[in-house]
């Protein structure tokens, strides 16, 4: 099948080498060049220009952020230079606002659009192994499903409007964002009593918060080891932004997103905004004076 693909940063580049390892024509577009070329070398074709990406049956985004997916087009322009009958799949985590405005922009001009943004680091993108969160017309998701079989362990469906799926993944990364500001919070706790952090940890980890969560991420504030960030404390700001976006209009209170967004808005003041978000720990320990 002749599959175009946008954004190919962190997580882009590995998912659309998946895609291209089973086998269908891949066309891709990435705003700054060289991630373009190492897929190139695999087979796919660069596109000069991003509409060529769209004359295939079906087009993934993975975009940074809703300004993003502007920017390229993707909410208007580039849209009328799309095949008939083209399918976009989004993967990035947008905005419920935008997801649902894109949506509708997708149906005025008859072409199909699936959100399916994904949980998973880009170790785990480049693996297939991501879990997918999918939602769309029963016609769409049936059309891209065996694509996104080829990404992820798990596709699950979040329901008709595509919009679910983005609350659904910005609810799932609020609990992540939840989780490193207490691991930030209890670590400073107890090497301030004197406890050596690393203990702490791994006895955790292994016991009652045995899960890849509270290992890898309670092992990287720990081990203080932010850099490469496989998600940036920017994107990650986003992300509670988005779920805080979200509580306003559902009118669900979120008092530890705004916590947590208020953290994140000193670790950016200073200087973590490209470092990896579980930073979010290191930041917590140096307000304790460590
Ligand atoms: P990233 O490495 O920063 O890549 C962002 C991509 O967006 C790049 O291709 C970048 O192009 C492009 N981009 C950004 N601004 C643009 C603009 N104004 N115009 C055109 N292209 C633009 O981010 P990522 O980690 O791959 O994340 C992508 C999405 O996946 C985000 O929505 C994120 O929340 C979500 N996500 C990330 C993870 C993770 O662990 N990293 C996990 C799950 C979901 P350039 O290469 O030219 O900069």
């Amino acid at each position: 099948m002749k599959v175009g693909f946008i954004g190919l940063g962190h997580m882009g580049s590995g998912i659309a080498a998946n895609i291209l390892n089973a086998g269908h024509e891949l066309v891709v577009w990435n705003r700054s060049p060289d991630p373009a070329k190492a897929l190139a070398e695999k087979g796919a074709h660069i596109a000069g220009a991003p509409e060529e990406a769209l004359q295939g049956a079906i087009l993934f985004s993975m975009l940074a952020n809703d300004d993003a997916v502007r920017e390229v087009g993707l909410d208007g322009a580039l849209l009328t230079h799309a095949k008939p009958g083209l399918t976009h799949v989004n993967l990035a985590t947008i905005s419920i606002d935008f997801a649902s405005r894109l949506a509708k922009l997708h149906a005025e001009r008859r072409l199909g659009y699936v959100a399916a943004p994904v949980f998973g680091r880009p170790d785990v993108a480049a693996a297939g192994k991501l879990l997918v969160i999918v939602a769309g017309s029963h016609t769409n998701i049936a059309k891209v499903r065996p694509l996104l079989e080829c990404i992820g362990r798990r596709v699950e469906v979040a329901g008709e409007a595509p919009e679910q799926a983005n609350l659904f993944k910005i609810a799932g990364n609020f609990m992540l964002a939840a989780a490193l500001e207490s691991m930030g919070e209890a670590f400073a706790l107890v090497r301030k009593g004197g406890i050596d952090a690393h203990v702490f940890q791994d006895v955790l980890s292994n016991s009652l918060f045995a899960c890849p969560v509270y290992q890898g991420y309670g092992g990287a504030i720990v081990n203080a080891k932010f850099e490469p960030a496989g998600f940036s404390v920017k994107l990650g700001m986003k992300d509670v932004r988005l779920a805080l976006d979200a509580a306003r209009d559902l009118s669900v209170p979120l008092p530890l997103a705004s916590l947590v967004h208020d953290h994140f808005i000193e670790a950016t003041v200073a200087g973590l905004a490209d470092k990896d978000w579980s930073s979010l720990g290191g930041f917590l320990a140096s307000k304790a004076g460590l």
